[in-house]
């Protein structure tokens, strides 16, 4: 099977084969918060999360039975492999729509998955953070590490805590975010010798901190289980 274009997607047969739409309308129509632009977090056999993907690469892991969806009901978790899926799909159409995104195929729609595991990969999570602006912010949460304001990206620039001047390296717990007046303040000089105080003191987080936001939205909130527990300690069975 080839890489079908989501907004294409269609149900035939009862062997539910996907297949290209060519008259599916553009892809370019769906806005931001459409399903179309939904992430999905993918778990392996072991329930950490090991990466993101977009919506028509986590029906891609279904529909080949690499990946089943994982539910997260009170408390307790379901996995679904891609048929009971798109069953179950029809039920919660009938009974809870407001609670899912939808994807529309010809015959039917199917709620968007939130998590998906693989059933077939025991790829550990990358458990380094990559080091770079926006994650700093991110695990700042956008907070002048010096006023602990909060600010616009735009306005906020990143510090040395000790300066590179003095030796100071340019490493998780070295980084803080920090507004401008705070930047301007501090200048070439160590927190002490400017008087200032940090908010709290910069470490490496200990997860992808914009995974992090990104769960922290009332769309993504069952990401929240997976990452808040970096060595799950779920009960798995065979
Ligand atoms: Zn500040």
């Amino acid at each position: 099977m080839g890489e079908p274009a989501l907004s294409g997607w269609r149900a035939q047969g009862s062997a539910r084969r996907l297949v290209v739409d060519a008259v599916a309308p553009s892809i370019s129509s769906a806005e931001a918060g459409s399903p179309l632009n939904a992430s999905v977090l993918v778990l392996n056999r072991l329930f950490m999360a090991v990466r993101v993907v977009n919506i028509r690469r986590a029906f891609q892991l279904l529909y080949k039975r690499m990946a089943e969806v994982v539910t997260v009901e009170d408390g307790s978790f379901a996995t679904y492999d891609f048929t009971t899926w798109t069953e179950l799909s029809q039920y919660k159409k009938i009974f809870e729509p407001a609670q899912h995104e939808w994807i529309h195929t010809v015959r039917l729609e199917i709620a968007v998955p939130r998590v998906i595991l693989l059933l077939g990969f025991d790829r550990m999570p990358r458990n380094d953070v990559k080091f770079n602006r926006r994650n700093l912010f991110a695990r700042d949460g956008n907070r002048c590490q010096y006023c602990g304001r909060k600010f616009a990206s735009s306005e906020l620039s990143l510090d040395h805590v000790i300066p590179r001047s003095r030796g100071g390296k340019t490493t998780w717990d070295n980084v803080v975010c920090a507004c401008v007046r705070c930047n301007v303040r501090k200048g070439g000089r160590t927190p002490h010798e400017a008087g200032v105080r940090l908010v709290r003191a910069p470490q490496k987080p200990r997860a992808c901190p914009t995974l992090r936001l990104h769960a922290s939205s009332a769309r993504y909130r069952t990401w929240q289980y997976f990452l808040d527990n970096a060595y799950w300690n779920i009960e798995l069975v065979d």
